[in-house]
Protein backbone atom coordinates (compact mmCIF):
# COMPACT_ATOMS: atom_id res chain seq x y z
CA UNK A 1 0.00 0.00 0.00
CA UNK A 2 1.27 3.30 -0.89
CA UNK A 3 1.09 6.08 1.42
CA UNK A 4 -0.52 8.73 -0.77
CA UNK A 5 -3.45 5.72 -0.97
CA UNK A 6 -4.60 6.67 3.13
CA UNK A 7 -6.56 9.47 3.82
CA UNK A 8 -4.76 12.50 4.65
CA UNK A 9 -5.05 13.06 8.54
CA UNK A 10 -3.72 8.95 8.47
CA UNK A 11 -0.86 9.83 6.24
CA UNK A 12 0.44 12.73 8.36
CA UNK A 13 -0.29 11.20 11.70
CA UNK A 14 2.28 7.95 10.15
CA UNK A 15 4.95 10.30 8.59
CA UNK A 16 4.95 11.78 12.41
CA UNK A 17 6.46 8.43 13.34
CA UNK A 18 8.93 8.61 9.97
CA UNK A 19 12.02 9.71 12.90
CA UNK A 20 10.97 7.32 15.61
CA UNK A 21 12.35 3.18 15.82
CA UNK A 22 10.14 2.44 18.17
CA UNK A 23 6.33 3.10 18.58
CA UNK A 24 4.36 3.86 22.05
CA UNK A 25 1.10 2.98 23.04
CA UNK A 26 0.09 7.20 22.18
CA UNK A 27 1.31 6.79 18.67
CA UNK A 28 -0.86 4.02 17.95
CA UNK A 29 -4.17 5.35 19.72
CA UNK A 30 -3.39 8.31 17.53
CA UNK A 31 -3.00 6.00 14.47
CA UNK A 32 -5.96 3.96 15.55
CA UNK A 33 -8.52 7.42 16.07
CA UNK A 34 -7.74 8.39 12.62
CA UNK A 35 -8.58 5.19 11.44
CA UNK A 36 -12.02 4.57 13.18
CA UNK A 37 -13.13 8.06 12.10
CA UNK A 38 -12.75 7.70 8.76
CA UNK A 39 -13.90 4.36 8.92
CA UNK A 40 -17.31 4.92 10.76
CA UNK A 41 -17.49 8.25 8.07
CA UNK A 42 -17.71 5.42 5.57
CA UNK A 43 -20.56 3.74 7.25
CA UNK A 44 -18.46 0.74 8.08
CA UNK A 45 -19.96 -1.36 11.33
CA UNK A 46 -18.66 -0.07 14.75
CA UNK A 47 -18.53 -3.28 15.57
CA UNK A 48 -16.11 -4.24 12.95
CA UNK A 49 -14.19 -1.23 13.64
CA UNK A 50 -13.74 -1.87 16.92
CA UNK A 51 -12.55 -5.58 16.41
CA UNK A 52 -9.83 -4.22 13.48
CA UNK A 53 -8.72 -1.23 16.25
CA UNK A 54 -8.10 -4.14 18.75
CA UNK A 55 -5.87 -6.13 16.29
CA UNK A 56 -3.69 -3.27 15.31
CA UNK A 57 -3.35 -2.09 18.61
CA UNK A 58 -2.80 -5.50 19.69
CA UNK A 59 0.11 -6.12 16.82
CA UNK A 60 1.36 -2.85 16.77
CA UNK A 61 2.67 -2.51 20.17
CA UNK A 62 3.64 -6.59 21.04
CA UNK A 63 4.73 -7.68 17.37
CA UNK A 64 8.79 -7.60 17.01
CA UNK A 65 9.08 -5.11 13.86
CA UNK A 66 11.71 -6.86 11.09
CA UNK A 67 15.22 -5.37 11.58
CA UNK A 68 15.84 -2.34 9.78
CA UNK A 69 11.95 -1.18 9.45
CA UNK A 70 10.96 1.89 10.72
CA UNK A 71 8.47 2.24 13.53
CA UNK A 72 6.25 3.92 10.77
CA UNK A 73 6.53 1.43 7.92
CA UNK A 74 6.17 -1.20 10.42
CA UNK A 75 2.50 0.63 11.62
CA UNK A 76 1.39 0.81 8.06
CA UNK A 77 2.31 -2.61 7.38
CA UNK A 78 -0.06 -4.13 10.31
CA UNK A 79 -2.82 -1.46 9.39
CA UNK A 80 -2.18 -2.56 5.65
CA UNK A 81 -2.70 -6.12 6.57
CA UNK A 82 -5.60 -5.49 8.95
CA UNK A 83 -7.71 -3.57 6.22
CA UNK A 84 -7.10 -6.54 3.93
CA UNK A 85 -8.57 -8.86 6.21
CA UNK A 86 -11.24 -6.34 7.04
CA UNK A 87 -12.57 -5.87 3.31
CA UNK A 88 -11.44 -9.54 2.19
CA UNK A 89 -10.92 -10.59 -1.32
CA UNK A 90 -12.46 -10.74 -4.63
CA UNK A 91 -15.39 -13.42 -4.81
CA UNK A 92 -13.77 -16.04 -7.12
CA UNK A 93 -15.83 -15.52 -10.69
CA UNK A 94 -14.43 -18.39 -12.93
CA UNK A 95 -14.69 -17.76 -16.55
CA UNK A 96 -16.82 -20.92 -17.42
CA UNK A 97 -20.34 -21.82 -17.63
CA UNK A 98 -22.67 -20.54 -14.31
CA UNK A 99 -25.67 -19.13 -13.35
CA UNK A 100 -25.76 -16.58 -11.00
CA UNK A 101 -28.73 -15.23 -9.20
CA UNK A 102 -29.25 -11.80 -8.26
CA UNK A 103 -30.80 -10.46 -5.12
CA UNK A 104 -31.46 -7.60 -3.22
CA UNK A 105 -34.06 -4.70 -2.19
CA UNK A 106 -36.13 -2.55 -4.98
CA UNK A 107 -33.50 -0.31 -5.86
CA UNK A 108 -30.60 -1.38 -5.13
CA UNK A 109 -29.26 -1.78 -8.55
CA UNK A 110 -29.95 -5.33 -9.56
CA UNK A 111 -31.25 -4.75 -12.98
CA UNK A 112 -29.02 -2.88 -14.18
CA UNK A 113 -26.31 -4.50 -12.48
CA UNK A 114 -27.29 -8.01 -14.43
CA UNK A 115 -26.94 -6.67 -17.54
CA UNK A 116 -23.68 -5.25 -16.16
CA UNK A 117 -22.44 -8.58 -15.11
CA UNK A 118 -23.55 -9.78 -18.71
CA UNK A 119 -21.33 -7.73 -20.52
CA UNK A 120 -18.61 -8.05 -18.54
CA UNK A 121 -19.26 -11.79 -19.31
CA UNK A 122 -19.38 -10.90 -22.67
CA UNK A 123 -16.24 -9.15 -22.87
CA UNK A 124 -14.54 -11.89 -21.30
CA UNK A 125 -15.26 -14.45 -24.04
CA UNK A 126 -18.02 -16.04 -22.81
CA UNK A 127 -21.54 -15.69 -24.19
CA UNK A 128 -24.08 -14.45 -21.31
CA UNK A 129 -27.95 -14.28 -21.09
CA UNK A 130 -29.69 -12.02 -18.45
CA UNK A 131 -33.17 -13.50 -17.58
CA UNK A 132 -35.46 -11.01 -15.88
CA UNK A 133 -38.02 -12.70 -13.53
CA UNK A 134 -39.21 -8.98 -11.65
CA UNK A 135 -43.16 -8.95 -12.61
CA UNK A 136 -43.26 -6.88 -9.33
CA UNK A 137 -41.63 -3.74 -10.50
CA UNK A 138 -43.46 -1.93 -13.62
CA UNK A 139 -41.16 -1.20 -15.85
CA UNK A 140 -38.34 -3.64 -15.01
CA UNK A 141 -39.04 -5.48 -18.10
CA UNK A 142 -38.27 -2.69 -20.44
CA UNK A 143 -35.27 -1.51 -18.20
CA UNK A 144 -33.74 -4.85 -18.75
CA UNK A 145 -34.63 -5.68 -22.56
CA UNK A 146 -33.07 -2.02 -23.04
CA UNK A 147 -29.88 -2.87 -21.46
CA UNK A 148 -29.56 -5.98 -22.88
CA UNK A 149 -29.51 -4.67 -25.89
CA UNK A 150 -26.85 -1.77 -25.46
CA UNK A 151 -25.04 -4.89 -23.89
CA UNK A 152 -25.12 -6.79 -27.16
CA UNK A 153 -26.53 -9.61 -25.24
CA UNK A 154 -29.10 -12.37 -24.74
CA UNK A 155 -32.45 -11.25 -22.76
CA UNK A 156 -35.29 -13.41 -21.80
CA UNK A 157 -38.34 -11.72 -20.34
CA UNK A 158 -42.24 -12.08 -20.10
CA UNK A 159 -43.63 -8.49 -20.31
CA UNK A 160 -47.26 -10.18 -19.69
CA UNK A 161 -46.02 -13.15 -17.49
CA UNK A 162 -47.08 -12.83 -13.72
CA UNK A 163 -45.34 -16.00 -12.60
CA UNK A 164 -41.65 -15.42 -11.87
CA UNK A 165 -40.61 -19.19 -10.77
CA UNK A 166 -42.09 -20.17 -14.71
CA UNK A 167 -40.43 -16.90 -16.34
CA UNK A 168 -37.59 -18.32 -14.98
CA UNK A 169 -37.68 -21.53 -15.74
CA UNK A 170 -38.79 -20.80 -19.53
CA UNK A 171 -36.06 -18.46 -19.30
CA UNK A 172 -33.31 -21.04 -18.40
CA UNK A 173 -34.52 -23.34 -21.28
CA UNK A 174 -35.07 -20.70 -24.11
CA UNK A 175 -31.70 -19.16 -23.50
CA UNK A 176 -29.91 -22.60 -23.35
CA UNK A 177 -27.46 -21.54 -25.79
CA UNK A 178 -25.75 -19.17 -23.27
CA UNK A 179 -23.29 -19.89 -21.16
CA UNK A 180 -23.35 -17.87 -18.36
CA UNK A 181 -27.49 -16.89 -17.26
CA UNK A 182 -27.46 -14.51 -15.09
CA UNK A 183 -30.85 -14.28 -13.37
CA UNK A 184 -32.47 -11.09 -12.05
CA UNK A 185 -35.15 -11.32 -9.22
CA UNK A 186 -37.83 -9.16 -7.91
CA UNK A 187 -36.91 -7.22 -5.13
CA UNK A 188 -39.40 -4.94 -2.65
CA UNK A 189 -39.29 -2.14 -1.07
CA UNK A 190 -38.31 -3.88 2.74
CA UNK A 191 -38.11 -7.19 3.35
CA UNK A 192 -41.43 -8.89 3.06
CA UNK A 193 -42.14 -12.64 3.82
CA UNK A 194 -43.48 -12.89 -0.30
CA UNK A 195 -40.37 -11.81 -1.80
CA UNK A 196 -38.65 -14.30 0.54
CA UNK A 197 -40.96 -16.89 -0.74
CA UNK A 198 -40.81 -15.72 -4.11
CA UNK A 199 -36.76 -15.76 -4.10
CA UNK A 200 -36.75 -19.23 -2.71
CA UNK A 201 -38.87 -20.75 -5.06
CA UNK A 202 -36.73 -19.23 -7.85
CA UNK A 203 -33.69 -20.40 -6.03
CA UNK A 204 -34.76 -24.02 -6.63
CA UNK A 205 -35.81 -24.08 -9.94
CA UNK A 206 -32.64 -22.02 -11.48
CA UNK A 207 -30.41 -23.64 -8.76
CA UNK A 208 -27.85 -21.29 -8.92
CA UNK A 209 -24.15 -21.64 -9.08
CA UNK A 210 -23.48 -18.38 -7.28
CA UNK A 211 -26.27 -16.04 -5.12
CA UNK A 212 -25.19 -12.18 -5.25
CA UNK A 213 -26.41 -9.86 -3.16
CA UNK A 214 -26.84 -6.43 -4.49
CA UNK A 215 -26.53 -3.49 -2.14
CA UNK A 216 -26.37 0.39 -2.58
CA UNK A 217 -23.35 1.94 -1.35
CA UNK A 218 -25.11 3.91 1.12
CA UNK A 219 -27.01 1.15 2.66
CA UNK A 220 -25.45 1.71 5.86
CA UNK A 221 -26.48 -0.35 9.22
CA UNK A 222 -29.16 -1.64 6.74
CA UNK A 223 -27.12 -4.33 5.33
CA UNK A 224 -26.97 -6.55 8.37
CA UNK A 225 -30.88 -8.13 8.41
CA UNK A 226 -30.87 -7.92 4.62
CA UNK A 227 -28.22 -9.96 4.49
CA UNK A 228 -29.08 -12.40 7.38
CA UNK A 229 -32.32 -13.14 5.20
CA UNK A 230 -31.37 -13.66 2.09
CA UNK A 231 -28.15 -16.08 3.54
CA UNK A 232 -30.67 -17.74 5.00
CA UNK A 233 -33.33 -18.23 2.54
CA UNK A 234 -30.75 -18.72 -0.53
CA UNK A 235 -27.32 -18.42 0.88
CA UNK A 236 -25.04 -15.80 -0.82
CA UNK A 237 -22.16 -15.98 -2.16
CA UNK A 238 -20.76 -12.47 -2.81
CA UNK A 239 -22.00 -9.12 -2.46
CA UNK A 240 -22.04 -6.28 -5.13
CA UNK A 241 -21.99 -2.95 -4.16
CA UNK A 242 -23.91 -0.17 -6.50
CA UNK A 243 -23.61 3.04 -7.13
CA UNK A 244 -20.01 3.92 -5.44
CA UNK A 245 -19.96 7.02 -8.25
CA UNK A 246 -22.02 8.83 -5.90
CA UNK A 247 -20.52 10.36 -2.36
CA UNK A 248 -21.20 6.93 -0.01
CA UNK A 249 -18.42 5.14 0.80
CA UNK A 250 -20.39 1.71 0.44
CA UNK A 251 -18.64 0.64 3.89
CA UNK A 252 -22.02 -0.67 4.88
CA UNK A 253 -21.57 -3.75 2.76
CA UNK A 254 -19.00 -5.05 4.72
CA UNK A 255 -21.17 -5.79 7.59
CA UNK A 256 -22.89 -7.89 4.69
CA UNK A 257 -19.88 -9.38 3.47
CA UNK A 258 -18.78 -10.35 7.52
CA UNK A 259 -22.57 -11.65 8.04
CA UNK A 260 -22.13 -14.06 5.23
CA UNK A 261 -19.00 -15.12 5.77
CA UNK A 262 -18.45 -14.04 1.74
CA UNK A 263 -16.82 -11.04 -0.18
CA UNK A 264 -17.45 -8.86 -2.66
CA UNK A 265 -17.82 -9.82 -6.19
CA UNK A 266 -18.28 -6.55 -8.55
CA UNK A 267 -18.67 -2.36 -7.84
CA UNK A 268 -21.15 -0.72 -9.83
CA UNK A 269 -19.65 2.97 -10.29
CA UNK A 270 -22.13 4.10 -12.82
CA UNK A 271 -25.69 3.98 -14.57
CA UNK A 272 -24.55 2.26 -18.20
CA UNK A 273 -23.54 -1.41 -18.70
CA UNK A 274 -19.74 -0.88 -18.91
CA UNK A 275 -19.79 1.12 -14.98
CA UNK A 276 -19.24 -2.61 -13.73
CA UNK A 277 -15.79 -3.45 -12.13
CA UNK A 278 -14.64 -6.37 -10.20
CA UNK A 279 -14.18 -5.60 -6.13
CA UNK A 280 -9.93 -5.23 -5.48
CA UNK A 281 -9.11 -4.71 -2.17
CA UNK A 282 -6.35 -2.35 -2.07
CA UNK A 283 -8.69 0.73 -4.09
CA UNK A 284 -11.53 -0.09 -2.08
CA UNK A 285 -8.76 0.70 1.32
CA UNK A 286 -7.98 3.46 -0.35
CA UNK A 287 -11.41 4.57 -0.94
CA UNK A 288 -12.98 3.68 2.85
CA UNK A 289 -9.83 5.44 4.30
CA UNK A 290 -9.60 8.10 2.01
P1 LIG B 1 -33.44 -2.70 -8.96
O1 LIG B 1 -34.78 -2.23 -8.48
O2 LIG B 1 -32.65 -3.33 -7.86
O3 LIG B 1 -33.50 -3.57 -10.17
O4 LIG B 1 -32.59 -1.39 -9.34
P2 LIG B 1 -32.27 -0.71 -10.75
O5 LIG B 1 -31.30 -1.54 -11.52
O6 LIG B 1 -33.53 -0.35 -11.43
O7 LIG B 1 -31.51 0.58 -10.25
C1 LIG B 1 -32.15 1.61 -9.53
C2 LIG B 1 -31.59 2.95 -9.95
O8 LIG B 1 -30.21 3.01 -9.60
C3 LIG B 1 -31.64 3.17 -11.46
O9 LIG B 1 -31.96 4.53 -11.68
C4 LIG B 1 -30.22 2.87 -11.93
O10 LIG B 1 -29.86 3.60 -13.09
C5 LIG B 1 -29.43 3.33 -10.72
N1 LIG B 1 -28.13 2.62 -10.62
C6 LIG B 1 -27.88 1.29 -10.56
N2 LIG B 1 -26.57 1.06 -10.41
C7 LIG B 1 -25.95 2.27 -10.36
C8 LIG B 1 -24.58 2.71 -10.19
O11 LIG B 1 -23.63 1.92 -10.03
N3 LIG B 1 -24.38 4.05 -10.17
C9 LIG B 1 -25.40 4.95 -10.33
N4 LIG B 1 -25.10 6.25 -10.31
N5 LIG B 1 -26.67 4.58 -10.47
C10 LIG B 1 -26.95 3.26 -10.50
Amino acid sequence: MVLDDLGSSLRGTLDDLRGKSRIDKADVDEVVKQIQRSLLQADVDVGLVMGLSDSIKDRALNEEPVAGTTARDQVLKIVYEEMVGLVGDSTEIPLESQTIMLAGLQGSGKTTTAAKIAWWFSKKGLRPAVIQTDTFRPGAYDQAKQMCERAEVDFYGDPDGNDPVEIAREGLEATADAEVHIVDTAGRHALESDLIDEIEEIDTVVDPDLSLLVLDAAIGQGAKQQAQEFEESIGVGGVIITKLDGTAKGGGALTAVNETESSIAFLGTGETVQDIERFEPNGFISRLLG
